[in-house]
């Protein structure tokens, strides 16, 4: 079973995200928790586009499969568990919370270390919240997430059953935690005892610094409750929650060229042309 799934893990991890989103997206079309600000075709191409040209650079400098890592890591008895005698199950168990939480310091990291968030500060300029949002990376996030995430199967040693559950959760944790979906507070409040909600992710967009510095946590908000992290709700309420940076909230702020130029030290490409003729 485990080598069916990874000779085809990459059409199913296709198949799944594509399944993933198209049911999130419709589900926030025909039951949103908000009005949303910008025209949805152009917020789909402009992160689906960062997105794409993060993927292709990701695929050119890590040309390998994470099972090849895995395989390579048991063969060599790298990392923690292949170091230990450890039942199947609890190796899956014990690797999916591993990796989450490995993911909840990266994401921390980014935050404080100046020079990555001005390539994380590009998914939080979004101005508005929903499963589009998911997508709206800086390549050069998404290179720096996939070292981390190569360092860390090195690190652990997972079993390849392991790294199959954590992929397919952080594949539906995606668009789910940023659906601009309407659930039941009651519904909302018991589901964040296991799960990021879209609820929780909501108030880590706020345009509020104080806000944006909580619920971290990307599949088990555990994470934001044990290292006071965690917020019910943003700091001035829900009626006066705005998204995106609090100095760009303009849709010229926002487009696909000065996101992904900006945090290069590039100038965008029009801005650059109206500069050169001025002259
Ligand atoms: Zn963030
Ligand atoms: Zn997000």
């Amino acid at each position: 079973m485990a080598g069916w799934l990874s000779n085809h893990a990459e059409f199913l991890t296709a198949v799944l995200v594509v399944m993933a989103f198209f049911t999130i997206a419709a589900w926030e079309t025909f039951a949103p928790n908000h009005p949303t600000r910008l025209g949805q075709s152009r917020r789909w191409v402009r992160s689906g586009s960062l997105y794409a040209i993060g993927l292709i650079a990701s695929s050119l400098c890590f040309p390998i499969a994470a099972s090849t890592v895995v395989d390579w890591a048991q063969l060599h008895r790298v990392g923690l568990f292949n170091n230990l005698q450890l039942p199947t199950a609890l190796a899956v168990v014990l690797g999916v919370l591993l990796m989450d939480f490995g993911d909840y310091l990266t994401h921390r990291v980014m935050h404080a270390v100046p020079v990555l968030w001005r390539f994380h500060q590009v998914h939080h300029s979004d101005l508005d919240f929903d499963c589009a949002t998911d997508l709206l990376h800086h390549p050069v996030e998404i290179l720096v997430t996939g070292v981390l995430y190569f360092a860390q199967l090195l690190l652990w040693g997972l079993p390849y059953e392991s790294v199959l559950v954590f992929a397919l959760l952080g594949i539906l944790a995606g668009p789910w935690q940023h659906g601009n979906l309407k659930l039941p507070a009651a519904l909302q409040r018991v589901l964040q005892k296991v799960l990021v909600t879209p609820e929780m992710h909501r108030v880590h967009h706020s345009s509020v610094a104080n806000d944006g510095n909580r619920n971290f946590s990307i599949i088990f908000p555990w994470w934001d409750r044990w290292f006071g992290t965690y917020a019910r709700a943003p700091v001035d309420g829900w009626s006066t929650l705005r998204f995106g940076l609090v100095d760009r909230q303009n849709a010229g702020d926002v487009t696909f060229f000065r996101l992904l130029c900006e945090p290069l030290g590039v100038m965008p490409p029009l801005r650059f042309a109206r500069q050169f003729f001025r002259k």
